[in-house]
């Protein structure tokens, strides 16, 4: 993708493999709205509505929200004036079918997904991984006990909330994202493949070079 060029991108890679810290990067460097459905139904949550009491089930046993919730939330998103110039897709499309309808929406305003990434890591390690990660449960920072410790141990930097392991982050509810991930979203990346848009990120290095590898892969072509 050249320098100047729109940037829809979308970032992929099971659970746990540092798509929101990654993420966070990416918006800052490019100035681009961070869209991530998993942060969207989290604070639609605390408002519980009926249809975020819904979703909330679905989310507490790690399975996926139904196709047509998790669409028509992105559709409405993705209209706002600033993805006019880019954007950044954390956590959706999960599923061909919502890759598809991604495709049509875009399409109604002459847009295209630009850039694939896809974060790449073994299940054991993910799995390592996810016993260390904890979230702010009121301003979303993510933390890792081994890699990205809090400065005050237990306590986040930004807002100075009690950090908290994710309820979908247990060993049970983790077992179930990472199947699902495996099976629904992985076929997405031979969908995107045979656009020519993807492109693969070893997500085991440290966060400073998969971030290096991720900005060489969105400023080449
Ligand atoms: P995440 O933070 O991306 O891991 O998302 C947390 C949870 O939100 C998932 O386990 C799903 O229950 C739900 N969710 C997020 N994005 C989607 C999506 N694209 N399709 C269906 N469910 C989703």
């Amino acid at each position: 993708m050249a320098q100047n060029e729109e940037k829809n991108i979308i970032i992929m890679g099971p659970p746990a493999a540092g798509k929101g810290t990654q993420s966070e990067l990416i918006v800052k460097a490019y100035d681009l709205p961070h869209i991530s459905t998993g942060d969207m139904f989290r604070s639609a949550l605390k408002e519980q509505t009926p249809l975020s009491i819904q979703a909330g089930k679905f989310m507490a046993e790690g399975k996926l929200v139904p196709d047509e919730v998790t669409i028509g939330l992105v559709e409405e998103r993705l209209a706002k004036d600033d993805c006019r110039k880019g954007f950044l897709l954390d956590g959706f499309p999960r599923t061909v079918v919502q890759a598809e309808a991604l495709k049509k929406i875009l399409e109604k305003t002459g847009r295209k997904i630009t850039c694939v990434l896809v974060l790449e890591a073994e299940d054991e390690e993910l799995i390592d991984r996810i016993a260390s990660r904890r979230v702010c449960p009121k301003c979303g920072a993510s933390y890792n006990l081994k890699t990205k410790k809090p400065k005050v141990e237990g306590i986040c930097d930004n807002c100075g909330e009690k950090i908290i392991l994710r309820q979908d982050d247990r060993p049970e509810s983790f077992k179930v994202r990472l199947e699902d991930y495996r099976k629904k979203t992985l076929p997405l990346v031979d969908y995107y493949r045979k656009e020519g848009v993807v492109k693969e990120i070893d997500a085991l290095d440290s966060i400073d070079n998969v971030f290096h590898h991720i900005q060489e892969s969105l400023e080449t072509e």
